[in-house]
């Protein structure tokens, strides 16, 4: 009863995207690429993550609430800088500000981390690879302590040249340009790929990069902010991806868009 509610609505999804591609092509859709967020996809950081954004911000005296910082998820560290800056002071952080204050959060961040590898994010990798679809990873994120650790916790998934991080876009998620720079990293056109994603403002800049786009609820964020951002099919938990995602892979590769 389950699996059918779920199958069913892998194929809902699929045929909803294939209606609003517009380059349509005789060739069967095939999927080459996954592209893979980091925070709250991969890992269970984002409390952690939170938490140091908090305790940075109100030590400046800014009013900011623990749970504010899930939303933000997926912007780079100075747009979340900028964004505070404005609500408390009315204007943007200048740069040196901007720097300071991530590196503080970062070094809270990186003290207090005890971020695990998400359940379920292994068998989803794993997943990916044995169908020969290339991981890619697509984060806001600059954070050394986790993308220092990253290759080795997935088994040689994510190598340096397979990732765009902070270093490589000018304006973060949601915008669609780390989406758009891990297409051109992979090699493909947006239609052999997918997003995977934990957050709203990822999900914009997978769905404004024509990307069909998963959103995998990990953590407090209400289901329908995911939906509401444009996800073309959202799951309750990575371990639920994991396992229905060859069924999706499935009713992915079978359509022709
Ligand atoms: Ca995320």
């Amino acid at each position: 009863m389950a699996n059918s509610c779920i199958d069913n609505t892998n194929a809902t999804a699929v045929d909803n995207f294939a209606k609003n591609i517009s380059h349509k092509t005789a060739n069967q859709t095939r999927i080459k690429a996954a592209l893979i967020d980091m925070d709250g996809t991969l890992y269970d950081s984002m409390p952690w993550h939170a938490r140091a954004w908090h305790k940075m911000i109100t030590e400046l005296g800014v009013e900011a609430t623990v749970e504010e910082f899930f939303e933000y998820e997926g912007m780079t560290g100075k747009a979340t800088v900028n964004l505070l800056f404005e609500r408390a002071f009315g204007r943007q952080a200048t740069d040196e500000e901007a720097k300071d204050l991530y590196a503080r959060k970062s070094l809270y961040f990186q003290t207090d981390n005890k971020a695990r590898i998400m359940p379920g994010a292994l068998d989803m990798v794993n997943t990916l690879i044995a169908n020969n679809i290339l991981p890619v990873l697509v984060t806001g994120s600059g954070q050394a302590s986790l993308l220092d650790r990253i290759n080795n916790d997935f088994h040689g998934a994510f190598p340096p040249e397979r990732r765009i991080t902070a270093h490589d876009v000018s304006k973060g998620k949601p915008d669609p340009e780390p989406y758009l720079k891990a297409l051109k990293l992979a090699g493909v056109d947006p239609k052999e790929a997918i997003v995977v994603e934990n957050a709203p403002l990822g999900i914009i800049s997978g769905v404004a990069a024509g990307i069909f786009t998963i959103g995998v609820n990990t953590g407090p964020i209400p289901r329908h902010k995911l939906i509401d951002a444009g996800a073309n099919i959202v799951f309750d938990s990575m371990p639920q991806f994991a396992e229905k995602l060859p069924d999706l892979l499935l009713e992915l590769n079978k359509k022709t868009f």
